[in-house]
């Protein structure tokens, strides 16, 4: 059966002063998988993903997400679309509650006009669907909690839930694990797997045993090329990955 691939890049590279940060790349990512962009430092994966959400204007190569070339759009117009990066929109208001954070992040998706605030019906749609999110990642005995005094770990949920709210149809997470404790990797791989029933997600992430436990699909970024791709059992077999991650 043909693939069904819900973003591609080809050729993309992006060159800093003659520098080529990322070079020749060509990714798929079939929809619906798990999809984990890793690497040594230094290879070229934040780029990269900065080039697929267009944060950074890619300096050769095309990106085709659901059959549209997306090459010359910005941020705004992907996430519209659909493709949804979670930094984005995930700075999480501290001083707010978990549940108010994912209500701002509802409304946000909404429009710019404020004037649903006034229907009462709205309203209890709004905290209907903020309780449902606050559950879909395990946080729903903090919803009046303060994001700012939730641990590091949920902050993150939060974060997802707030992304989440934007109705993703494809999520880019960047390095969901970094800086966090065992239990917490744990509960955000749960998660990951949950939301990614009925999503894509690519991510790029530093944590082996997490990319080996979750994703259908790697890619293997080293000095800004496409070094190996496929699932864990083989990329991680590899004699060239096992070399660029030992070298670096
Ligand atoms: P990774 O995320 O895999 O660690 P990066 O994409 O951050 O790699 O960086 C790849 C290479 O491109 C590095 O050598 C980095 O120094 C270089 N690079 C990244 N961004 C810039 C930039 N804005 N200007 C110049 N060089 C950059």
């Amino acid at each position: 059966m043909a693939q069904d691939i819900i973003l591609s890049a080809n050729g993309l590279t992006k060159e800093f002063k003659g520098f080529l940060a990322v070079n020749d790349v060509d990714l798929k990512v079939e929809r619906g998988s798990i999809h984990a962009l890793i690497g040594p430092n230094g290879a070229g994966k934040t780029t990269c993903f900065n080039l697929l959400t267009k944060f950074l204007q890619p300096s050769r190569g095309t990106i085709v997400y659901n059959d549209r070339d997306i090459t010359r759009k910005q941020p705004a117009d992907i996430a519209r679309l659909g493709m949804v990066r979670s930094f984005q929109i995930s700075a999480v208001f501290p001083h707010l509650t978990a549940i108010e954070n994912v209500r701002i992040a509802l409304q946000r998706n909404r429009g710019d006009s404020f004037d649903f605030w006034r229907s009462e019906r709205v309203l209890t749609e709004f905290n209907g669907r903020a309780a449902g999110l606050l559950d879909d990642v395990g946080l729903s005995e903090f919803a009046a909690v303060r994001a700012g005094e939730l641990s590091y770990g949920r902050k993150r949920a939060l974060e997802i839930a707030t992304t989440l709210a934007l109705e993703p149809e494809m999520l880019l997470l960047d390095e969901p694990m970094a800086g966090m404790a065992q239990e917490d990797v744990e509960r955000i791989s749960q998660l990951i797997r949950r939301i990614s029933a009925n999503r894509t997600i690519l991510m790029v992430e530093h944590n082996l045993s997490v990319v080996a436990a979750l994703s259908d699909y790697i890619t293997v970024l080293a000095r800004g090329k496409v070094l190996a791709e496929g699932d864990y059992a083989s990329v991680s077999k590899d004699p060239r990955v096992v070399e660029a991650y030992i070298g670096a």
